[in-house]
């Protein structure tokens, strides 16, 4: 990638610097990566006194006037003129990257277009995880704390009472063992501030830790499952054949929401853990996962390793120690994981393979799941991709033969699927800020009155996605990017989604000056729950929302009371739609069934039936039968109807040759090219020059440049480009010939998406 960055090369010369030198040198000159977007390795020499470290060792060597910490890189240096090399100031006491990992660093860098070193990156994150433990101070629960848990009455201290916030402290500490402050109060989902003042009370001591925290409790393999049914023994059986046979496969596990596909690649973790392999898991939204991680603890007696953002840097730093050292023996974690150092990984899974988190979009962009494939097939693993809706990539690659399937038709015990109707918006006459249908409002009120649960689902956050003035029309507008200002009433703010934007509600008009003209349109969950308070005053209702939910452990709070019956009706964004596990639950509304279809995405129609189909999941999980009504004003579109018939296939079908038809993705390939900078003129300018460099060759065609439907984000202009090619084409190395040709100057930067998910 072009980066201006690239050339910094001041002290460790380039590679491929033309020299001949004398042998004894040049075998002390050694190739460093280093985890920055450089163009490739830097030359170092290795001084008489230290032993040449060998490939994937971590160094430490000069950078400019500073050090950096990098990774001998392997293969010979070429002729180098020697005189000119800094010295390598020293061998880090950390096991070096794995072959394998470094092959993988080099293969994902390459497709995706990143240099080594940004993706070197990801695999060394955590800098001082690099480096020999400091004394830290941890924090535990003390026997006082233990007794004032176990014993709810008596459950006040010096500083009163035993608040919620509080008593999670005690219980995290209490299952985790000792951490970090900062750690408990992640995992409490509270302010540190909670920790110091049980600290101060006595109920949490403070500890010093000298090397590595103590391993963390190995997973058992060997306990009992539950009794799988005939369908799910069978998909095990052939699922274990997979992964117990030496060497790479992919096997997607399909199975409807509630089949049992946890339990069935549980057996699989199981037997990869008794032939003493670590194991990686990739969840979306990790964050969320905590009924995951509690079965997985009622399963095998332990906590698995979480690698996510939202864990504590020294969490993390504690994780790649366990995981480098092989005292982490599962890790369950969000795309990033994909890059720590297992030295005996042996099982990776993918489950929800079909989630677009998957993708990540910031700095170097790539899509998890294939990497994730990528890294199996170098390593010589299995993988298992798991779904209720598998990808139409998934779904394609079954098709031509490479990926196996193994299919689990049914939902376990005496569970049906529910049904599914569809709820013809444009018959409907609703009263203005009102957005339930008369159709739905009954059903909840039936579901209410059978004392059962409801879910109703909009995909919004906030409370209204628009706020317009009735005055003059004036739309309030992100100052830095091309959307508009989402108001939140709990905290009274207007955001910006996309830049994290924030300000006040103003009491005029900016535009006019009117007051009291500015006026909500359109529904956001917070909204709703006006709705419903208003429709059902007596129910007990909760909102399941991302921003209002402090840490997972207030997220899985919020479950249990769910689990528990202490709320009749959640209303949530799509962070209900996964894993939930809600007995009572039976009802589903889905607000907007349309919302995801609008804008040029090509995955559009394939994500909403993936994320309708999952939310639909919630009813109906046991005995009591499940009802989900999707509001729509489209209700001939073939999602909508594949909804409500269940046609899974026929859908998929219908997708797959629409693509085939416009060669897109999977039948296709794709690539965008995003040029941005602070001044529409640089951007212009760049585009021009990439569009004068476009590739003429055949089965490729350039689009655009185009102003990017989110032309203006956090204030830099942006312009794009879309590479169609066809499959036969090599499509990484079109781009990095193109993009080679290019010079950017000033504020300008250019993006490269390899198969993009985005298309703002
Ligand atoms: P999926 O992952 O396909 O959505 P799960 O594995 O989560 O399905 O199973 C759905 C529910 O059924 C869970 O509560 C799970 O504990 C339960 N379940 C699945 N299989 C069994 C089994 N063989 N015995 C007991 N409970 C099971
Ligand atoms: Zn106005
Ligand atoms: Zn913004």
């Amino acid at each position: 990638m072009p980066d201006s960055r690239a050339n910094c090369a001041r002290d460790g010369v380039p590679a491929q610097a033309p020299r001949p030198t004398d042998a004894a040198d040049v075998a002390r000159v050694v190739r460093v990566l280093l985890p920055l977007p450089l163009a490739g390795p830097l030359d170092y020499l290795v001084p008489d006194e230290l032993a040449v470290p060998e490939a994937g060792s971590f160094v430490r060597v000069p950078l400019g006037s500073r050090r950096a910490i990098g990774v001998i890189w392997g293969g010979v240096a070429p002729d180098v003129p020697v005189d000119r090399l800094k010295p390598l100031v020293e061998s880090l006491p950390t096991p070096p990257l794995e072959p394998a990992l470094r092959a993988f660093i080099e293969r994902a860098a390459a497709y995706n277009l990143a240099p080594a070193g940004a993706v070197l990156r990801m695999a060394m994150s955590v800098e001082d995880a690099l480096l020999p433990p400091r004394p830290r101070r941890l924090c535990a629960i003390s026997a006082a704390g233990a007794a004032v848990l176990h014993n709810p009455d008596g459950g006040t201290s010096g500083d009163g009472k035993l608040t919620a916030a509080r008593r999670r402290v005690l219980e995290t500490l209490h299952e985790q063992g000792a951490c970090a402050v900062t750690e408990a109060s992640r995992l409490a989902g509270c302010g540190v501030g909670v920790v110091r003042t049980l600290i101060g009370a006595g109920l949490v001591d403070e500890v010093l830790l000298a090397g590595d925290p103590p391993a963390p409790p190995l997973p058992r393999w060997d306990t009992e499952g539950p009794a799988l049914s005939r369908d799910q023994q069978n998909a095990a059986d052939r699922l274990l054949a997979r992964t117990q046979a030496d060497g790479f496969s992919v096997t997607v596990l399909d199975g409807v929401t509630g089949s049992g596909k946890t339990e069935t690649y549980f057996a699989a973790i199981a037997s990869a853990l008794a032939a003493e392999r670590q194991v990686l898991v990739l969840l979306p939204e990790i964050a969320l996962s905590a009924q995951w991680l509690h079965r997985f603890r009622r399963r095998f007696g332990a906590t698995p390793v979480e690698w996510h953002s939202d864990v504590s840097h020294a969490g993390r730093r504690d994780a790649w120690r366990g995981v480098a050292s092989g005292r982490a023996r599962v890790v369950v974690g969000a795309r990033s994981a994909l890059f720590l150092p297992f030295p005996e990984l042996g099982l990776i899974i993918v489950d929800e393979e079909h989630d677009p988190s998957f993708k990540q979009e910031d700095g170097v962009s790539y899509q998890a799941r294939d990497m994730a494939v990528l890294r199996a097939s170098i390593a010589g693993i299995p993988i298992v991709l798991v779904s209720a809706t598998p990808s139409l990539e998934t779904v394609i690659n079954v098709a031509r033969g490479r990926y196996a399937r193994v299919a689990l038709p049914r939902r376990h015990a005496e569970a049906a699927l529910p049904e599914i109707s569809l709820v013809d918006m444009r018959r409907e006459r609703l009263e203005s800020g009102r957005f339930l249908s008369a159709r739905l409002v009954e059903a909840v009120s039936t579901t209410l009155a059978a004392g059962e649960q409801v879910l109703l689902f909009l995909n919004r956050r906030g409370y209204a996605p628009l706020t317009l003035c009735r005055a003059c029309g004036f739309r309030l507008q992100c100052p830095s990017c091309t959307a508009w200002l989402v108001e939140h009433r709990f905290n009274g703010r207007l955001m910006c989604h996309h830049c994290g934007y924030q300000a006040p509600l103003p009491a005029l008009c900016p535009e006019c000056l009117a007051s009291g003209s500015l006026v909500p349109c359109g529904p956001g969950v917070e909204r709703l729950k006006e709705e419903v308070a208003v429709r059902f005053p007596a129910a007990r209702t909760a909102l399941m929302v991302s921003d209002l939910l402090a840490g997972p452990r207030a997220a899985a709070e919020l479950a249990d009371a769910m689990v528990a019956h202490r709320y009749d009706v959640l209303i949530g964004t799509q962070i209900v739609a996964k894993g939930h596990h809600f007995p009572m639950l039976t009802l589903v509304g889905v607000v907007d069934a349309d919302l995801g279809l609008s804008g040029g995405d090509l995955r559009a129609a394939e994500r909403t039936y993936q994320l309708l189909h999952q939310v639909a999941g919630r009813a109906g999980r046991e005995q009591r039968p499940g009802h989900v009504l999707l509001q729509t004003y489209m209700p001939e579109q073939p999602v909508m109807r594949a909804l409500a018939s269940g046609d899974r296939d026929g859908f998929l079908e219908a997708e797959a040759a629409s693509r085939r038809t416009a060669a897109l993705p999977p039948f296709g390939r794709l690539a965008a090219l995003i040029v941005s900078a602070n001044e529409p003129e640089a951007a212009d300018f760049t585009a021009q020059a990439l569009a004068r460099a476009a590739p003429q060759l055949p089965g490729v065609s350039v689009l655009g440049p185009a102003p990017a439907p989110l032309a203006i984000l956090r204030g830099r202009h942006r312009r794009r480009f879309l590479v169609k090619a066809e499959r036969s084409v090599n499509l990484q190395a079109v781009l990095r010939d193109w993009v080679s040709r290019v010079k950017l100057s000033g504020s300008t930067r250019l993006q490269i998406d390899v198969d993009p998910y985005s298309f703002l």
